[in-house]
């Protein structure tokens, strides 16, 4: 996919709009982590720097299509202006009178924060006449979003038909440098962790990773439903019953390819879902071991850590995404801090997906020891996948 950099624009003097990912957790009206914003600064940077007149929109959150003043992106704004040292300004709509009137007055190295763009229902729609109206006077067009890549909506896809030219900004590029052009031919052995709630999220991931890894790694409460579906008793693990089949068939699938797929041998269980709760390994599946009835797997167990690890260790290339336990609590937190930690001490290229494992590399502080970490969820797991994001496909050829 050659598209458009934000290295190749010439945006001196220009009206630039450039879709940014300021969707950050807000409390009371307080950012309580700042790190999209600061994230996105190199390309605003860049772009100032080089004179554009810089429109930024983002969406923040899941207003209803209308304006909510509890998604405000008034409070990104004041944030963005404090970490740029540079005045931000403000509009309280992202189309209309108020924000063409203030997109004009831009001068050269100057921006603008638009307000939150799903304020308007045509911005998941991907309507035209709001797409129309978002571009405005721009004549170039930057998608930052990562995030949100996977989403034909207005500000991502929309907005690309009405401008002469869309390019992408730092982040998507490295997100795609990582997820597609260091994956195309990875240094192997080339392993793939996969953790979390569910299997019917990941199947499509499963499906297209049994094409390239060399092993799968399963863990979390996907593996619950993997050894259900073997015949091992589960007591009352969180699991999904009617995916049995679907298990087998990717077992079956893995087998004929030669792709080595590692499930647990072992279960940490508890009775209690909370913190300080008791809890203990089952004995290994292969000697009888299960979960017993009135407990549930929380974690893998001790054998499956070390198991996992030595075949971390020996990987060129890793993908991790999703946990391998309730990494949230504590007491169930063994397996995936294990995991991260072997993770990082691999010396291969290390790619973490994001969402939970994100989360979960910055609770044992371990961001700087991966190679790179992915800002979007479901955005990297298609690209895993194979998909085309919209957002990235809309952007201009070179
Ligand atoms: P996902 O969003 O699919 O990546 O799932 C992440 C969630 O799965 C995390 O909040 C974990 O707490 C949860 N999880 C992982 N392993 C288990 C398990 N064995 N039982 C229940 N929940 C789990």
């Amino acid at each position: 996919m050659a598209k458009l950099s934000i290295r190749d624009l010439k945006v001196e003097s220009r009206e630039v709009l450039m879709r940014v990912d300021f969707n950050v957790p807000l409390q009371d009206g307080e950012i309580t982590d700042d790190t999209r914003i600061a994230a996105a600064l190199p390309s605003i940077k860049h772009l100032l720097a080089g004179g554009a007149r810089l429109v930024l929109c983002s969406h923040l959150g899941r207003p209803k299509g209308e304006p909510d003043v509890r998604y405000s992106l008034k409070p990104a704004g004041v944030r963005l202006g404090e970490l740029l040292k540079h005045d931000v300004s403000f509009a309280s709509d992202c189309i209309g009178v108020g924000a063409a009137a203030k997109r004009a007055a831009l001068g050269s190295g100057e921006v603008l924060l638009l307000e939150n763009t799903r304020f308007h229902a045509g911005e998941k729609a991907n309507d035209c006449e709001f797409a129309t109206a978002l571009a405005g006077n721009a004549t170039a067009f930057v998608n930052d979003a990562f995030g949100t890549a996977h989403r034909a909506h207005g500000s991502t896809e929309g907005v690309t038909h009405h401008v002469e030219v869309s390019a992408m900004g730092f982040l998507i590029e490295r997100e795609l440098e990582f997820l597609c052009e260091k994956l195309a031919s990875p240094e192997r052995p080339f392993v793939v962790i996969l953790g979390g709630a569910k299997v019917s999220d990941k199947i499509e991931v499963i499906t297209a990773l049994l094409e390239k890894a060399d092993c799968l790694i399963i863990g979390g409460a996907m593996a619950n439903t993997f050894l259900h579906a073997q015949g091992y008793s589960m007591g009352n693990s969180l699991l999904e019953g009617d995916k049995s089949g679907l298990a087998l068939d990717i077992l079956s699938k893995a087998e004929a390819k030669g792709v080595r797929i590692l499930l647990p041998v072992d279960t940490r269980m508890t009775r209690e879902f909370k913190e300080g709760a008791e809890t203990k390994v089952t004995a290994p599946y292969s000697e009888g071991g299960e979960v017993e009835d009135g407990w549930e797997g929380i974690d893998i167990g001790d054998r499956a850590i070390e198991e996992f690890c030595s075949e971390i260790a020996a990987a060129r290339t890793i993908v991790w995404n999703g946990p391998m336990g309730v990494f949230e609590l504590d007491s169930f937190e063994k397996g995936t801090k294990e995991v991260a930690q072997a993770v990082a001490d691999s010396g291969a290229l290390t790619i973490v997906g994001g969402g939970d494992s994100v989360t979960a590399v910055k609770k044992y502080n371990l961001g700087d020891s991966m190679s790179f970490i992915s800002t979007g969820g479901g955005a990297s797991l298609e690209l895993l996948e194979g998909k085309e994001l919209p957002g990235v496909a809309a952007l201009t050829d070179i």
